[in-house]
């Protein structure tokens, strides 16, 4: 739903099952869509996907 939308923007998924399963459908080879973590985001109680790496 767009209605609950995050500030930040970002799609929003429901939960981390919802969040991971779209993690996995994304399609590596486009540079756009590079997303390789899933998180919980502090402002919509939401699950969002980002493409920062932590590092070690
Ligand atoms: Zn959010």
């Amino acid at each position: 739903m767009k209605d609950s939308r995050c500030p930040t923007g970002k799609w929003r998924y429901r939960d981390r099952i919802a969040a991971l399963l779209a993690l996995a459908a994304v399609d590596t080879t486009k540079p756009k869509r590079r997303e390789t973590r899933a998180y919980r985001c502090p402002h919509c109680r939401g699950w969002h996907l980002t493409s920062q790496r932590r590092r070690r």
